[in-house]
């Protein structure tokens, strides 16, 4: 966010992130041990420190006990975490699983999930399965209506923190229509639930991801949240939400590549000078940082204009946003490895691991090819 636009409260908010991320995960020592020695992308203990300070209620509406911010407020804490390179890996996902709990579900259901997050607690949504990636529409998990309930059963895979998480928001399928987007469902199914059975995928990110399987796990109807048959259209309403969680974090990990490879070129000397003062690294690290304020810029513009009207979908808008932040995640880090020579290849420093974090960011959340085709569309083509 431009900081001439941002509140003094928001000033504040950022100020007191970053002072956190340096006295917590500052160095080098810190971050390995937060993060058993880069396996773990997530630590409750210091989750659970932070929710006490209030920050990951930001975006949760005060009846819920959080501090009803909007979209900026939260684009600004997810920056922030990823800029600190501070371990809350799951908090993106808690709340893109939040955001249909706070538009659909029964008042019960608010009270716990989104009073949960306040305390602290993960959260995950499970769309993803193995014959429906991109192609959300064809997913199979099914719930059946049986004794006041719902049973599931199905699959479902690349489950963000599904392990840590106190409820997964499913997307299953109630019903089959003519058309393949209508017939789905959400159902908060609480963690541990008999019947569902969480296996982890080993990826290059570490302990994130997961494997659902459910046989005939059987949870009371009034878990359902919103309509049964429209979860397409409750999805669709928070996608802009989810495109801006995805696209402030990168926006994080752009600006946290770049400060490192810019300390690193002023220091490291080669042929008796420091390689910062070659033009070709110069010239393009100004170009990065031009691009990184334009994304940025791109980024708190749809924030904002969320923030006025909630209710929009921005499709257009969400996609440039997360199209552009996360290919600039990409490119920057891998830029900033090839600066820092070997040593951003070296697992010793923390360049190669900001690398791996900043591949997948133009998959998950709908792959780069998908952003790009929501946009054309938006042209008429
Ligand atoms: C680390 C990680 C975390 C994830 N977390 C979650 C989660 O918490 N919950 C969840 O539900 N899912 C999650 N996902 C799943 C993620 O959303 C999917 O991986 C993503 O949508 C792509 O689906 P896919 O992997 O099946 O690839 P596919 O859909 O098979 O795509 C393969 C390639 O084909 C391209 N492609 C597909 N269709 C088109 C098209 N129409 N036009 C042009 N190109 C196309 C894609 O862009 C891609 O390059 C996660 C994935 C990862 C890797």
């Amino acid at each position: 966010m431009p900081i001439r636009t941002l509140t003094d409260e928001q000033r504040a908010f950022v100020e007191a992130i970053r002072d956190f991320a340096r006295r917590e995960c500052g160095t080098r020592e810190q971050r390995e041990a937060l993060t058993d020695h880069g396996r773990e992308p997530h630590n409750q203990g210091l989750y659970e420190r932070i929710a006490d300070l209030g920050w990951l209620g930001v975006a949760i509406p005060e009846a819920y006990g959080g501090s009803g911010g909007g979209a900026v407020d939260m684009c600004l804490l997810c920056e922030e975490f990823s800029r600190g390179l501070i371990p809350m890996g799951f908090f993106p996902i808690t709340m893109m699983a939040a955001r249909p709990v706070e538009r659909f579900a029964t008042e019960e259901l608010k009270r716990e999930i989104l009073g949960g997050i306040t305390r602290g607690h993960v959260e995950a949504i499970a769309m993803s399965e193995p014959e429906a990636g991109s192609d959300v529409g064809n997913l199979s998990c099914r719930a059946d209506r049986a004794d006041g309930g719902y049973v599931i059963n199905g699959q479902k895979t690349w489950i963000t923190g599904a392990h840590a998480a106190t409820h997964i928001l499913l997307v299953c399928r109630t019903n089959r229509g003519a058309d393949k987007h209508q017939g789905m469902s959400m159902v908060s199914i609480p963690a541990g639930a008999e019947g569902m059975e969480i296996r982890p995928i080993e990826t290059m990110g570490g302990r994130e991801v997961n494997d659902v399987f459910f046989t005939d796990c059987y949870v009371p109807a009034e878990r359902l949240v919103g309509r049964e048959d429209h979860a397409w259209p409750q999805l669709m309403a928070g996608l802009n939400n989810e495109r801006l969680i995805i696209a402030a974090q990168a926006v994080g990990m752009a600006q946290r590549a770049f400060d490192d490879v810019l300390a690193y070129v002023k220091e490291r000397k080669q042929f008796g000078r420091t390689i910062g003062s070659f033009q070709t690294l110069r010239h393009r690290l100004a170009d990065l940082a031009t691009e990184l304020e334009a994304t940025r810029l791109l980024v708190y513009d749809v924030a904002a204009r969320v923030d006025v009207e909630p209710e929009a979908m921005l499709p257009r808008e969400a996609s440039m946003a997360k199209l552009k932040a996360t290919e600039l995640a990409k490119r920057m880090t891998l830029e900033a490895m090839q600066m820092m020579g070997g040593y951003g290849y070296a697992v010793e420093y923390d360049m190669e691991r900001q690398v791996r974090v900043a591949l997948v960011t133009t998959i998950y959340g709908g792959t780069s090819e998908i952003q790009r085709e929501i946009i054309s569309k938006t042209l008429g083509l």
